[in-house]
């Protein structure tokens, strides 16, 4: 899982020194195409069916700008200084998964928009750094939720983390907040247990609805913008090995 998680970081770096006013979406997925070839690996992402969707998704990276949370299709239209876009990508390496993201700045973006790209970033440090055996993944995500709210930002509800081994989507789900309606969903940490854990954080209210006709592209309700960060981590006996920071 860790060499795959070599080639998502992989595409995350490389496409992260690509991002700039002018560059399209779709550039950046080619580019994203062309480095899993050659390390070996599939993408994971494509063709993956979605009931709600008119196709199954037609490319390895999701591509989603400013209020588009996750799900954005790669597309022709240029990127614009202080626009964000959340770069998401699977890739299976020898049988097993990676899964990671990241919000990149385009150039110079507002100081409450890098806010909130610091905000996500945060709640998943705090995902890693408070991971570990004996706990609950509740008591984790009730401080991952602390430190957006704290914030004044959203927690999207809709789309949790997931378990990942030899499938990118495993049991069980790793949501990013905790309430009453996820006790009996909650589970202990335990040593041997790979996650994915993927903040999605809104600057305005946390509801979420598809953003158009092809049924992937999920929004914001109210047109504020959100960012996205992941990791896939492996509970080790005190704490986590990141398995996509590239180590
Ligand atoms: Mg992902
Ligand atoms: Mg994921």
């Amino acid at each position: 899982m860790r060499a795959a998680g070599r080639v998502v970081h992989r595409v995350l770096t490389e496409l992260g020194r690509l991002v700039r006013a002018g560059v399209t979406t779709a550039e950046l997925e080619t580019r994203a195409n062309e480095i899993i070839r050659e390390a070996g690996g599939t993408a994971l992402f494509k063709g993956v069916e979605n009931p709600q969707a008119r196709f199954p998704f037609p490319a390895c990276i999701c591509a989603s700008v400013n209020e588009q949370v996750v799900h954005g299709i790669p597309n022709e239209r240029p990127l614009v200084e202080g626009d964000i876009v959340s770069i998401d990508c699977g890739v299976r390496l020898k049988g097993y998964c990676g899964d990671a993201a990241r919000t990149f700045a385009v150039g110079q973006v507002s100081p409450e928009v890098q806010r909130l790209l610091d905000v996500t970033r945060t709640a998943l440090e705090i995902a890693e750094r408070e991971t570990r055996p004996g706990r609950r993944w509740g008591q984790v995500a009730k401080l991952m939720q602390k430190c957006v709210e704290g914030s004044n930002f959203g927690v999207v509800r809709e789309f949790v983390g997931h378990g990942i081994g030899q499938e990118m989507h495993e049991e069980p789900k790793i949501p990013n907040y905790y309430d009453r309606s996820q006790r009996n969903a909650d589970f202990e940490l335990r040593p041997g247990m790979a996650l994915a854990i993927e903040p999605m954080v809104t600057a305005g209210r946390s509801e979420v609805k598809l953003g158009d006709d092809t049924g992937w592209s999920v929004v914001t309700k109210d047109g504020s913008w959100a960012a996205h960060f992941e990791n896939v981590v492996a509970v080790t006996a005190d704490g986590v090995d990141v398995l996509t920071d590239g180590s």
